[in-house]
C-alpha cells in the first residue's frame, strides 16, 4: 500500500490524457490562444499504460481519466482497457462533458470502464452554450441518455457552481427524482489564472460555500414541495473514491452530493495523486509543484519511473492551507 508522509493511504491516480478538448468553458480554458502542446509533449498511451502498470506495484489501485476532454484523445478505448487489465487495478473511471458518449459509451463499457462523470452546469440551453462557448445541450442530454442505457452505475453529473451565473440549482436537483443520476455540486475553484483575461477569472465572491448551498437548495426544496434534502450515511452513497457529502429527496432514484475544496477541504481524506497530460506529477491540485516522470519514463528504468512516483507522493502537503491560484489551465491538470 502507498502511503504519503501524513499516513494517509494514497490509491488513486487521476490522469489528463489530453489538454484539448471539444468545448472551451468560461471559467476552464480560453476561447483562444491556449498554446496547444504539440503530441509528442503529450505522454503516449503506452507510457501512460506503464505508468499505471508501476503505480500498481506502489498500491494504486483506482485511476480515473480525465482531461481536457478524454474522449478526444485517439485510442483512449484501447487505453481503457489496457488499464483495466493491469494486475492491482481495480476500477477505471472518467470524466467527460459527455458529448461523445452516444458514439462511444459502448465500446468504453466494453472495454471495462467502471463508471463515468458527466459534467453539466447548467439545464439552460443558452446558459449552455453560454458557458462552454458553443456547445448544444442536447448532446450532453444524449451523451447522460447513453451512459444510462448502457448501464453505467453510478452516473454522476457535476455541476460547477459559480455565484454570477445564477444557474437554477433546484432544476439540478430535481434531475436526481426520477433517473438513477447522483447530481454533484461543485465550489468553484481559482485554478488556472490565466483564463481570468477573457475568461470568467475566479473571485472569493463567485465561490458559494457548501454550507450556504445546501441550505439554499433544502429552502428552495422544501417551498417546492419536495424537501428536505435528507442526509445519507456511507453504506447509502453511491460508489465512488472522493469526497463528497450525499443527500436524498425521499422516494428519489438518485442523490445529491456537494464538492466543497475549499470553504471544508478535505485534505485529511486526500487519497490521490494527478498526472498532467505532460507527464508531470502533482502532489496537490492547488499547488504547482510538480515532478517530472516524463523524463524518467523517457530516458529511465522502471526503478526511476518508481522513484519519482514515490518522491512526489513523499511530497504530498498535509493540506492546501487556502493557497489560491495555479498557473496551470483545470483542463491542463486533469481536473
Ligand atoms: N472535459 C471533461 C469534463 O468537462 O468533465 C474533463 C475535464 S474537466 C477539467 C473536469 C472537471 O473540472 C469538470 O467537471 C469541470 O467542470 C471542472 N472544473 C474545471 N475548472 C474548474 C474550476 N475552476 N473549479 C471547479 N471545477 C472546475
Ligand atoms: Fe473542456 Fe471539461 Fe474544461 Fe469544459 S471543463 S473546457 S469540457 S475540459
Amino acid at each position: 500500500m502507498a502511503y504519503d508522509s501524513h499516513a494517509r493511504n494514497i490509491d488513486y491516480l487521476r490522469i489528463s490524457v489530453t489538454d484539448r478538448c471539444n468545448l472551451r468553458c468560461l471559467y476552464c480554458m480560453p476561447e483562444e490562444g491556449v498554446a496547444w502542446k504539440p503530441h509528442e509533449a503529450m505522454l503516449s498511451l503506452e507510457e501512460i499504460a506503464r505508468v499505471v502498470r508501476i503505480a500498481a506495484g506502489e498500491g494504486f489501485k483506482r485511476i480515473r481519466l480525465t482531461g481536457g476532454e478524454p474522449l478526444v484523445r485517439r485510442g483512449i478505448v484501447n487505453l481503457v482497457r489496457d488499464i483495466i487489465a493491469t494486475p492491482g487495478i481495480e476500477s477505471v473511471a472518467m470524466t467527460t462533458n459527455g458529448i461523445l458518449l452516444p458514439e462511444m459509451a459502448a465500446s468504453l463499457q466494453a472495454a471495462g470502464l467502471s463508471r463515468v462523470n458527466i459534467s453539466l452546469d447548467t439545464l439552460d440551453p443558452a446558459q449552455f452554450t453560454q458557458i462552454t462557448r458553443w456547445g448544444a445541450i442536447e448532446d450532453v442530454y444524449a451523451g447522460i441518455n447513453s451512459a444510462l442505457e448502457t448501464g453505467f452505475n453510478p452516473v454522476k453529473i457535476n455541476a460547477v457552481v459559480v455565484r454570477s451565473l445564477h444557474q437554477d440549482l433546484l432544476a439540478f436537483a430535481r434531475l436526481s427524482l426520477d433517473r438513477p443520476l447522483h447530481v454533484r455540486f461543485i465550489e468553484y475553484m481559482p485554478v488556472g489564472e490565466s483564463c481570468g483575461g477573457e475568461g470568467l477569472g475566479w473571485t472569493e465572491a463567485d465561490t458559494i460555500p457548501n454550507e450556504e448551498l445546501i441550505s439554499l437548495i433544502d429552502a428552495q426544496a422544501t417551498a417546492a414541495g419536495l424537501g428536505p434534502l435528507i442526509a445519507l450515511n456511507a453504506s447509502e452513497k453511491p460508489t465512488g473514491w472522493g469526497p463528497a457529502r450525499y443527500y436524498h429527496f425521499a422516494g428519489a432514484q438518485g442523490t445529491v452530493g456537494f464538492i466543497s475544496a475549499l470553504s471544508r477541504h478535505f485534505c485529511e481524506e486526500c487519497n490521490r495523486l494527478r498526472l498532467t497530460a505532460e507527464g508531470q506529477l502533482r502532489p496537490c491540485l492547488f499547488s504547482d509543484l510538480e515532478y517530472d516522470l516524463r523524463g524518467a519514463l523517457h530516458n529511465g528504468t522502471d526503478e526511476a519511473v518508481r522513484a519519482v512516483l514515490r518522491e512526489a507522493l513523499s511530497s504530498k502537503p498535509d493540506e492546501h492551507h487556502h493557497q489560491v491560484g495555479t498557473e496551470r489551465l483545470m483542463s491542463q491538470i486533469g481536473g
